[in-house]
């Protein structure tokens, strides 16, 4: 799919205000800082389609992209989460409506989790392989900023995250990825394909 032809088309604050649940689309998640709102516009070669850096505190939305021109073909940037200021009461209100989301939206093909190559596997990440989990939804890890880090520390990062998650493996890939160098576009895209096309 031609993914710069990605364009905003709504934003959502919970699971019931998102588009209609028809069609398909993948969604990005990852902890703050993750780098994946620099994915989003790598992928899409725009600079700005999604917001890098977003002030911590405010309202986080769910953010909906067409591709292609279609509605039915869609991209989604979940909300980042574990800014270290944010409340407890709001992080969990975050959980809950990244759970409602992932746990009941029919039109969600997969997910796109993205780690920082050099801390990849937080609790928050956990936290989202449990909930892919639970509806055996396949999940892309993104090891993100892969271009911080030396060839062998780099492939020795993916070889551990691949082990650690070979139980998954029927449901999980996981791929060195660095926005800045445009490292790893081609293969997201092509997973992307596979799940946006079926
Ligand atoms: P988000 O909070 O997950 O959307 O993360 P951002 O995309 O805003 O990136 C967070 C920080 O990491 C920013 O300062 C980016 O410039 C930096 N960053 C993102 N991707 C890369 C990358 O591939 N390489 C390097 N070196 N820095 C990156």
């Amino acid at each position: 799919l031609n993914y710069p032809t990605a364009q905003f088309m709504t934003s959502a604050p919970t699971l019931a205000k998102c588009p209609e649940d028809t069609g398909a689309e993948v969604a990005f998640a990852g902890r703050s800082n993750a780098g994946k709102s620099s994915a989003i516009n790598a992928l899409t070669q725009q600079k700005a389609l999604a917001r890098t850096s977003r002030t911590p505190g405010r309202t986080q939305l769910i953010n909906f992209f067409s591709v292609m021109n279609n509605e039915a073909c869609r991209l989604v940037d979940l909300p980042g989460y574990g800014y270290a200021q944010v409340p407890e009461a709001v992080k969990l209100e975050w959980q809950k409506h990244l759970s409602d989301y992932l746990h009941s939206r029919l039109s969600l093909r997969g997910l796109v989790l993205l780690m920082d190559a050099r801390h990849p596997l937080t609790e928050f990440d956990q936290m989202m392989l449990g909930f892919a989990d639970q509806r055996d939804m396949p999940v892309h890890i993104l090891l993100t900023k892969a271009d911080k880090l030396k060839k062998g520390p780099a492939s020795a990062a993916l070889q551990k995250v691949r082990s650690r998650l070979q139980e998954w493996e029927d449901l999980v890939s996981v791929q060195l990825f660095s926005s800045l160098k445009r490292d790893g576009v081609d293969s997201l895209a092509q997973r992307l394909d596979q799940w946006l096309h079926t």
